[in-house]
């Protein structure tokens, strides 16, 4: 699975997601201020980023634990 890593223009808040919903144009969910970023706005700020599919992980993605590394807000 490919990767992205995001920064909220909004709130700071720095997280991963799936390139697959780049590829979908559907909008990712910041889990910072819960603010939605549909394709056009997050493609200009991820296009200024060196390196988009780089992100890494520091323990495998699986389906358990996916949403909440990509989804659900640290608390
Ligand atoms: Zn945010």
């Amino acid at each position: 699975m490919k990767m992205f890593d995001f920064t909220c223009p909004k709130c700071g808040k720095f997280f991963y997601g799936d390139l697959t919903l780049i590829e979908l144009k559907v909008p990712i969910h910041c889990p910072g201020c819960d603010r939605y970023f549909n394709y056009d706005e997050y493609i200009k700020i991820l296009a200024g980023k060196k390196d988009v599919t780089l992100a890494r992980l520091n323990k495998p993605l699986t389906e358990e634990n996916m949403f909440e590394i990509i989804y659900i807000p640290e608390k």
